[in-house]
Parts: structure tokens; C-alpha cells; sequence
């Protein structure tokens, strides 16, 4: 079971790793995009978590649909609608709930997941942030069906969610702005695909702080 609480947490740990690694993110993205993916993670995040207080004591789909609408109106750039589509179609699925179990949980990834494919139009390999959210919801499912517990596919999901990340480096970009620099962004780890294993190690953090 994962909580309210719990993913409010998540939210609160996420904006921190996003604080922590601003500079990181926005390295990675000066070297095959414009610079700024780490200043509008952290803005909107920042946004966010002065939004929280206002719906913690709603449902948890309630408070990703805040999440949504937060990133959307303060992040400019690509992933604003990215990430707000992400928390958007994540939270219809949770309508309500005050806890998730191990399948609300994948089918909340996995409908996020789903939101970002339909907006961006990315597929696998386009070296975006598809390519660690894909495998990451993946190895949760299956770790699921099999019937481990949230905590234990939350860790395989984190591992095979960090092993996309690294992949996207030897990848041509496909979509987005890395896309105009074709082979030459070559060598360089997405930077949404950064910010994406971020956000998936900030739940895992969250769950072994509880476990
Ligand atoms: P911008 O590219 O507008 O400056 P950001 O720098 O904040 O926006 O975000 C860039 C990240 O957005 C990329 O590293 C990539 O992971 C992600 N991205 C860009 N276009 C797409 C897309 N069509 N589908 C999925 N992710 C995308
Ligand atoms: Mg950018």
C-alpha cells in the first residue's frame, strides 16, 4: 500500500532532488538543448510544493490533478506539458483514493506514462524521457505479476528506469530540441530522461524510508 502521505512525500522528495541537482539538469540540457531544463523543473516544482498545503487533506487524485495544472501554468518548454500530462492522466486513475495498492500504482505510472507517449508523439530509442519512464513502468508491472511487494518493484523499476537513463546516452535525438543537433547529440544524457529516473528514485526513497 502506498499512502496520501506518502505521496505527498514523494512530491516534497522530488522538488528536493530537483533543487539539488538544478545545475546538473541544466548542464545536461546546455549540452543538446537550451539550457533551462533544470531552472523549469525547479520552478515548477517549487510551485508545486507551495500548492500542496492547500490540497493535502484531499484524495490522492485531487492532488496530482493540482500537481498537473501547476506544471502546466509555470513551466515553459517542452516538459511542462510533458510532465503536466504525466500527473494528469496519472491522477484520473487514482480519483478518490486515499491509498494505492501495488496495481493502483502501476496502472497510475502506467497511464502516466501513456499521457507523455500521446502528447510528445516520442517512441522508444527518440532519447527522451520516454526512455527511462518506458522501462521503469514495464519492470514494475512485471515485478508485480509476480507478485512482489510495491516496495520491491518500485526498486526494480528505479534499477531498469536508471539503466534507460544511461542508454539515452549513445542515442540520436529524435524529438525535441536535441533533435535539431541529429548525431551530433550523440553522446549526452537526455536530460528529461534525468529528471524522469529523478522522479522515480524520489517514490523508491520515499517507500524505504517507510518500509
Ligand atoms: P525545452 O526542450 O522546451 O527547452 P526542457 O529543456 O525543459 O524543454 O525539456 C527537455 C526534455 O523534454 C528533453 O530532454 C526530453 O526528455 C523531453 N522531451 C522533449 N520533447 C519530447 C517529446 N516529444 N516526448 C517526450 N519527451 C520529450
Ligand atoms: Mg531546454
Amino acid at each position: 500500500m502506498v499512502t496520501k502521505e506518502q505521496i505527498l512525500q514523494w512530491l516534497q522528495t522530488f522538488a528536493t532532488e530537483i533543487e539539488q541537482n538544478k545545475d546538473y539538469l541544466t548542464e545536461l540540457d546546455a549540452a543538446i538543448g537550451d539550457a533551462d531544463h533544470g531552472i523549469n523543473m525547479d520552478r515548477g516544482f517549487k510551485k508545486v510544493i507551495s500548492q500542496l498545503p492547500s490540497v493535502a487533506d484531499k484524495d490522492i487524485g485531487s492532488i496530482l490533478k493540482t500537481v498537473s495544472m501547476t506544471l502546466i501554468s509555470s513551466i515553459g518548454g517542452a516538459s511542462g506539458p510533458l510532465y503536466g500530462t504525466f500527473f494528469l492522466r496519472a491522477s484520473t486513475t487514482v480519483a478518490g483514493k486515499q491509498e494505492l495498492t501495488e496495481d493502483d500504482l502501476h496502472g497510475m505510472l502506467k497511464a502516466g506514462l501513456d499521457g507523455v507517449l500521446g502528447r510528445g508523439k516520442a517512441q522508444l530509442g527518440d532519447k527522451t524521457m520516454l526512455d527511462a519512464l518506458s522501462p521503469a513502468v514495464t519492470a514494475f508491472g512485471q515485478a508485480v505479476g509476480e507478485g512482489n511487494s510495491t516496495l520491491e518493484a518500485m526498486q526494480r523499476a528505479v534499477a531498469a528506469g536508471e539503466q534507460g537513463m544511461k542508454d539515452t546516452t549513445p542515442m540520436i535525438a529524435k524529438k525535441g530540441r536535441a533533435s535539431y543537433l541529429g548525431e551530433r547529440s550523440v553522446g549526452h544524457q537526455d536530460p528529461g530522461a534525468t529528471s524522469s529516473y529523478l522522479m522515480l528514485k524520489s517514490l523508491l526513497t520515499v517507500l524505504e524510508s517507510f518500509s
